[in-house]
């Protein structure tokens, strides 16, 4: 049986619209309902028909909903949640995607103490945004992590872990504090670092940018892809995810100041056996079936 049949989305860009899509696909009896602040969005959604429904305010989106699924940026979660307050029907259960938990689950909290909440976090993404950058199968064979608070309902749980299951992701429950250190250290920090890296090298003086843009090829470009994503959502997951990323990055700090030691001294068996552990990690990840086995994530060479 299903576990819901009529979802809403707050918030239609690449998350918000692709599980409106994989609802659309896997789940085809489903009404969904969408609602997004930007009337542009709303528009858009209505062109390209991508749910049953399009509501004018966030409240009419949930009216008859039993399931709604906030996918906005994680510093508008609170906000959202009394949006919806005087509508939200009793028994419907409120869900999320946000990149970082506990915070969520404060702000949701502080609006909607008594509302049955199963927080979600589908690990998946690209670097695109908006309406146009979902698709349905982007959950599939992806992680997604429910971090219930603790006393939430078994079956409540049970129905949000099915739906995702539906989407075609692969799913796992995680106490909402550890789910923020493990993604500080498997997504917030990367996300960092790659802003970091494409920061410094368009400031540098010595080097142009037709250079950098060049001879991106040599490592720089992979970079750019991660660098390239949502100026909004970031800034919110960083503020968001505040102390676990801190923790991180100290951890990082030393590891780099270890590195450029090994550097200056010419200590070439420290930085062989580095690189030989990280190779395997990349091993690990393709094995798992998380990424693409072939040579420079399957680009063509032609
Ligand atoms: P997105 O493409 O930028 O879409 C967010 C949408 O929410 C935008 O259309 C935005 O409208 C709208 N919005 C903002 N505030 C709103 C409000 N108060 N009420 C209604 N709609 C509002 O972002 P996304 O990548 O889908 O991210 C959405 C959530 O998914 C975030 O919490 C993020 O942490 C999480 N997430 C993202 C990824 C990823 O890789 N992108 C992966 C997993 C989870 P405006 O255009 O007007 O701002």
């Amino acid at each position: 049986m299903l576990p819901f049949s009529r979802v809403a989305v707050i918030g239609l860009g690449l998350i918000g619209s692709s599980i409106a899509r994989g609802v659309r696909q896997h789940m085809p009896s489903v009404r969904v309902t969408g609602y997004d602040a930007d009337p542009a969005v709303r528009e858009t959604a209505v062109r390209i028909d991508l749910c049953d429904d399009i509501a004018d305010t966030a409240g009419t989106a949930v009216i008859d909903a039993d399931l709604v699924v906030l996918c906005v940026p994680v510093g508008a979660m609170g906000a959202v949640a009394a949006e919806i307050a005087a509508d939200l029907p009793a028994d419907a259960i409120l869900s999320d995607v946000g990149s970082c938990k506990e915070s969520v689950i404060e702000a949701v909290r502080a609006a909607l103490p008594d509302a049955v909440f199963v927080p979600a976090h589908p690990v998946a993404g690209t670097e695109n945004s908006g309406p146009e950058a979902g698709f349905a199968s982007l959950f599939h064979h992806r992680w997604c992590i429910i971090t219930p608070p603790e006393g939430t309902e078994p079956l409540a749980i049970e129905r949000v872990l099915e739906f995702w299951r539906r989407l075609g992701a692969e799913v796992e429950t995680m106490e909402p504090a550890h789910h923020d250190r493990v993604l500080a250290v498997t997504s917030h920090l990367p996300h960092l670092i790659a802003y970091t890296i494409v920061g410094t090298a368009s400031d540098l003086e010595e080097v142009t940018a037709s250079e950098v843009i060049k001879y991106s090829a040599g490592g720089f470009r992979d970079f750019t892809r991660i660098a390239a994503s949502d100026p909004t959502m970031w800034r919110d997951v960083f503020l968001a995810n505040r102390e676990a990323v801190l923790d991180m990055l100290q951890r990082f700090s030393e590891d780099l100041t270890a590195l450029q030691r090994a550097i200056r001294w010419g200590k070439g068996d420290e930085l062989f056996e580095l690189f030989s552990r990280t190779r395997a990690v990349r091993r690990s990840i393709i094995d798992s079936g998380q990424d693409d086995a072939r040579p420079d994530f399957g680009r063509s060479h032609d």
